[in-house]
């Protein structure tokens, strides 16, 4: 090895950090400010949602709990009435709790579930400082609605929300 051949390698080295650094686009976001976009099968923190009247599409049935592999979902159900309705059918989740430590993302909940209720979304950040704040309730996971009118419980027309799992519009689907 010649004597200037280090200074030769550590010259290459530094030219092609100086060429990405001219040429490349800046691929560091000024968090968290900035968020990085995620992929569209990104799986991140879960959401409860609603139908479009506000009504809670999770109807309790615990078929989520049965299908997580980590055992981090935790359910318990009541019955509706029309006077004090959550969801429509029989029964809302007046309990629904997930230890996001447990969670493994892996999305079996979301295909378990009858209704779609329950989604892993792209909100990555998760942050706890002890074991029970990373228990989320229900309060956490609930989708916000537009109005106040449209919270629940509330009271309903008698009769008319009698099924727990909507009717198919394709039936292929
Ligand atoms: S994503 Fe997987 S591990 Fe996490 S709660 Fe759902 S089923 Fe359980
Ligand atoms: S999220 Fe879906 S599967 Fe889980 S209890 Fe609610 S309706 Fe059932």
């Amino acid at each position: 090895m010649g004597v200037f051949d280090p200074i030769i390698e550590l010259s290459k080295g530094l030219g092609e950090t100086l060429r990405s650094f001219l040429r490349e686009p800046t691929v560091t976001y000024q968090y968290p400010e900035e968020k990085r976009p995620v992929s569209p099968r990104f799986r991140g923190r879960h959401v409860l949602k609603r139908y479009d009247n506000g009504l809670e599409k999770c109807i309790g049935c615990s078929l989520c709990a049965a299908a997580c592999p980590a055992d981090a979902i935790f359910v318990e159900a009541s019955e509706n009435t029309d006077e004090k309705r959550f969801s429509p059918g029989e029964r809302y989740a007046s309990t629904y709790e997930i230890n996001m430590l447990r969670c493994i993302y892996c999305g079996f909940c979301e295909d378990a579930c009858p209704t779609e209720a329950i989604v892993l979304g792209d909100n990555y950040e998760l942050s706890f400082t002890d074991r029970r704040q990373a228990i989320y309730g229900k309060d956490m996971l609930l989708e916000p609605v537009a109005s106040e009118s449209m919270l629940t419980p509330r009271k309903v027309e008698a009769g008319v929300y009698t099924r727990s799992v909507p009717e198919m519009k394709d039936s292929t689907d």
